[in-house]
This record gives C-alpha cells, structure tokens and sequence, in this order.
C-alpha cells in the first residue's frame, strides 16, 4: 500500500489511484464541482475567475476541469481556455477541432505504418532553398 501526503491538505492518506488528493478532500473537491456546473449553468457568460471567486475555488482547478471536459461552456461564452497544440481558444478538452482532427489522422497514420519517405521531402526543401536564395538575389 503506498502512502502520501495530501496535495491539498497536506495529511497522509493511503493512495489508491488518480491525483494525489485524500478521501475528505476528494470528496469536498466533488461538491465545489457541483457548486461550480451549477454557477456556470445559471451564469453562462460569467469568466473562469468570476467562477473561482463565487464558487471559493481557484482557477487552476476549474481549467483542470474544462480540460477534463467535465465543465463546458456555451459557444456564445468567452470562457475558453487555449488548445494545447496551436493555443487558439477552445471550449473544452485539449484541442481544438483542427487539432484534434490532425491528432487523429497522425494516429491513424501510425496504426498503418506507412515508410516514411525522406527523399521526396528532401528533394521539395531543396527546391524551395534554391527558390529562396533566388528571391534574396533578386531583392538586393
Ligand atoms: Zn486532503
Ligand atoms: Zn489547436
């Protein structure tokens, strides 16, 4: 059995899985949540620290749960939080939709295994070298 230290109140707990939070604090951490969906629900176009103050939580933990999607927010709210790829401004989770589409397509990829081919990719950079120089010369 292992045995850790509370991240939010310090005490010794037995850790079984998940963030190293004890039982108590696990379970006040769920009723903040439910305080907070239900802020957010009533306040659509309230801000991540308008809802850390209201709700007597920090920001830290409510982008933890948007990144969680456990919290979501109108697309007519200017809550967002940044896509962790490009960090455009997204509603919820990790990416974006174009990130997340290029995160699935580079997944699919994987499973097919595809050779990559570095000649061709060599040949283009070349090309595009030779094209940049060109230009240089000419603007000087
Ligand atoms: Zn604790
Ligand atoms: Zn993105």
């Amino acid at each position: 059995m292992e045995v850790r230290n509370c991240n939010k109140c310090g005490k010794i707990f037995n850790y079984v899985t998940g963030p190293s939070i004890c039982q108590g604090c696990r379970k006040n951490l769920e009723e903040v949540f439910t305080v907070v969906r239900k802020y957010v629900r009533r306040n659509p176009q309230s801000t991540i620290p308008e809802i850390a103050e209201e709700c007597d939580t920090d920001i830290k933990q409510i982008r933890q749960w948007i990144r969680e999607e456990r919290l979501s927010f109108t697309s007519d709210s200017d809550v967002g939080i940044e896509c962790e790829q490009c960090g455009v401004s997204i509603k919820t989770g990790r990416y974006c939709e174009a990130c997340k589409k290029a995160v699935t397509e580079n997944l699919d990829r994987a499973y097919e295994k595809a050779p990559p081919k570095p000649e061709m990719n060599k040949f283009r950079d070349q090309k595009k070298d030779t094209k940049m120089r060109f230009l240089n010369k000419n603007d000087v």
